[in-house]
């Protein structure tokens, strides 16, 4: 089922967003990954693409093999910003050809590893392009990113509220969120895009804290900001393995079940590959 038929159909709609592995052991553990999350029933799940669109061909390859193998709807990132149009159109010929029809439409960042990264003369500038593009051809549902906190790089929250409506109204059918860390960012997020006209359904993006410096690395990059609770937390466990795991557990269930009862459409779980951590969350959400 395309994923905006899910929404209809069924609440929430849980997916898990995986990356593809560097080697071969790692694809043998994110397919047991999978193995193990399967049971969940998750809506879909999402397959990213590398900075600069760095691992084209292992996400398309995975995303089909999982939609074909393991008969799971799966989705493709797609970042625009290193690609040629036409490069774009072939990406998106196998995945349909492959029985992809779902794609997170993406800007992307510069590559950090390539600082000669330039966007091709007659390349997408801005997701909004791209969605226009994908939207043309009328054979996928497209997702697109939004961010609660603001994109570190928009001026201020208007005029990121205004890009973001530009590129919901060329063709997106629904959003998810970069993570977030204190729920009352998200909740006025959405209330601010509901307010701008913005009608699709706007997931939360969850990531369960794996290691300290990991998040705060991440927080970092996007502008995530840190509950005073939690980030005193994050000082008492740092250096501790288990004590990170169960707090990083222990807060997503917290985010997730006041979520839930506010009744967002679906959670979005950033799984990083492993599976542990989402299950653990599950279970304490739905049981089982
Ligand atoms: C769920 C999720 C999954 C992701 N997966 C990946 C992935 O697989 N690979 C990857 O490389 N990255 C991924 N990202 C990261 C994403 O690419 C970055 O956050 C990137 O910085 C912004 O992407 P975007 O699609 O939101 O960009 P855009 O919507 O283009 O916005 C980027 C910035 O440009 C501004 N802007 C937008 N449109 C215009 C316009 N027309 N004119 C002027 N300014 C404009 C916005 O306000 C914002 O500041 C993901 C993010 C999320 C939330």
């Amino acid at each position: 089922m395309a994923i905006p038929e899910l929404f209809k159909a069924r609440k929430p709609v849980i997916s898990f967003e995986f990356f593809p592995p560097k080697t071969d052991a790692g694809y043998r553990a994110l397919f047991e990954t999978i193995e193990e999350l399967k049971p969940l029933s998750p809506g879909y799940v999402s397959i990213t693409m590398g900075a600069g669109g760095s691992t084209r061909e292992k996400t398309v390859d995975l995303t089909i093999e999982i939609t074909k193998k393991l008969g799971l709807t799966a989705m493709a990132h797609l970042p625009c910003t290193g690609f040629r149009p036409h490069e774009i159109g072939s990406i998106l010929d196998q995945l349909y050809a492959g029985g992809v029809h779902d794609v997170l439409a993406l800007r992307g960042d510069p590559p950090k590893d390539d600082p000669s990264f330039t966007i091709p003369n007659d390349g997408f500038q801005y997701a909004n392009q791209l969605v226009e593009y994908i939207a043309d051809r009328g054979q996928f549902s497209i997702g697109a990113a939004c961010c609660p906190e603001v994109h570190p790089q928009a001026p201020d929250a208007a005029t990121d509220l205004a890009n973001l409506k530009r590129k919901v109204d060329a063709g997106v059918d629904f959003l998810i969120s970069q993570l977030f860390l204190d729920n009352a960012k998200f909740f006025d997020f959405v209330e601010r895009a509901r307010a701008a006209g913005i009608t699709v359904p706007i997931v939360p993006g969850i990531m369960p804290i794996a290691t300290v410096s990991g998040i705060r690395r991440m927080a970092g990059m996007n502008g995530t900001s840190f509950p005073a609770e939690l980030a005193q937390e994050l000082d008492r466990v740092d250096g501790d393995d288990e004590a990170t795991y169960a707090l990083g557990v222990r807060w997503a269930t917290m985010q997730c079940r006041e979520l839930l009862d506010r009744g967002v459409p679906g959670i979005h779980f950033y799984t990083l590959n492993r599976s542990p951590a989402s299950r653990e969350i599950h279970r304490n959400l739905f049981g089982g």
